[in-house]
């Protein structure tokens, strides 16, 4: 492994690290698998947002007797509602489910306390006014339950203000070579119908701008970046993507790892082979590292596709919005029969959907999610 400071931290961090969010309904055995190959590749950084039960306790399970061994970060802002994970701004709502959390995890701190998901001036201030949810987290650190305050967010604006506040230490963002591209607000109403938008090289992008001077200022201000999302969900990775270029899992990393201010990458991991593609680019040869082939197409248009994340949900229907649309997509992709069966252990079917539209509301990417919920039952209930 390879360490950087995590910004003002001070502490060192495996470049290589690991998000846990594919791992929220995995059994404790593909748990065990997934950080088994993490610890013993050097990995030290583990990102842990969910509020299931099921997940803290899988981890708190294997990371018994290794907890000296990572820094973890949690979330304080994600709570269940309806067995959904989801965001809430209500103080006392989110100090439960921390203190869930460490006692699930079986520990008593988290290294980073992450604020989670900012992506709006509204939420903005329900965090960071005077009477805001960073009040908890610094309490909590002063009682020694959290190391480090950071955030985490889409937006460029909102990741800026709180960059520049000096109430964080860490940034949790989403840094890959598609959404470099893509407009700092991605949910900006202006934005609504550019089909395309320019390559990261292009001087003359205004996302580019943006997204520059927030790796500037977490520079700057020794905010250390923890890359979220490197794979663009795994888009990057197919050959029918519509940006028509495919990356491996080492040039997608390696392509983060290039940003200023980026300290670790935490790609969601399903599996123990897909953490192995991870730490393969600790021994990658320049030539496996290359990202230039990204200039070979200068638009990308990857705007309005699904990451996956789940941060649409409460669905009041309770589709599993992320997995629903991920099937339908890797049909869409070309994947196999297993796609169906997969379908059909989920515990809500597309067809429940009551086009509400508060999923399309609350997507941070701009999704069109009722359009997919409407394809997944054409591929799979027709
Ligand atoms: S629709 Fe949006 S919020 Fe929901 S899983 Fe997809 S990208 Fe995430
Ligand atoms: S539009 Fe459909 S998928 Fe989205 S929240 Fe409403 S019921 Fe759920």
């Amino acid at each position: 492994m390879r360490y950087r400071k995590l910004g003002r931290t001070g502490v060192d961090v495996g470049i290589v690290g690991l998000g846990a969010e594919h791992l929220e309904f995995a059994s404790r055995e593909v748990v065990t698998s997934v950080v088994d190959e993490a610890l013993d590749g050097g990995v030290n950084y583990i990102d842990l947002f969910m509020a299931s039960p099921g997940v803290r306790d899988n981890f708190g399970v294997v990371l018994k007797n290794k907890r000296h061994q990572v820094m973890i970060a949690g979330h304080l802002g994600a709570v269940l509602e309806n067995g959904q994970c989801c965001k809430s701004r209500d103080k006392a709502r989110c100090e439960k489910y921390f203190d869930d959390l460490l006692i699930r995890l079986q520990t008593d701190y988290l290294d980073t306390l992450m604020l989670h998901y900012v992506d709006d001036p509204d939420n903005y201030s329900k965090v960071f006014d005077s009477a805001g949810l960073l009040a908890v987290a610094v309490r909590l650190k002063e009682e020694g339950k959290a190391r480090f305050i950071g955030m985490s967010g889409h937006n460029v604006q909102m990741a800026l203000q709180a960059v520049n506040s000096g109430y964080i230490d860490v940034l949790m963002f989403p840094v890959n070579p598609a959404f470099d591209t893509l407009p700092g607000d991605l949910t900006a109403e202006a934005l609504k119908n550019k089909e395309s938008y320019n390559y990261v090289g292009t001087t003359t992008s205004k996302s580019v701008t943006e997204r520059e001077a927030l790796y500037h200022d977490c520079a700057v201000h020794n905010v250390g970046i923890v890359a979220m999302k490197p794979y663009a969900a795994g888009i990057l990775f197919q050959p029918g993507n519509p940006s028509s270029i495919v990356l491996t899992p080492v040039q997608c990393l390696s392509y983060a790892l290039s940003r200023p201010g980026v300290c670790t990458v935490v790609p969601g991991c399903r599996t123990a082979a897909e953490m192995k593609a991870a730490l393969a680019f600790l021994k990658a040869t320049d030539e496996e590292k290359d990202y230039s082939a990204i200039q070979r197409n200068p638009m990308w248009k990857l705007k309005g596709s699904c990451m996956y994340c789940n941060h649409c949900l409460p669905c009041p229907v309770n589709i599993d919005i992320g997995a629903t649309t991920r099937l339908a997509d890797a049909v869409g992709y070309g994947g196999s029969d297993n796609l169906s069966r997969e379908y059909e252990v989920l515990s809500v079917k597309a067809s429940a959907c009551t086009e509400c539209g508060v999923c399309v509301e609350r997507c941070p990417f701009d999704v069109d999610v009722i359009a997919n919920i409407s394809r997944a039952v054409a591929v799979f209930e027709k």
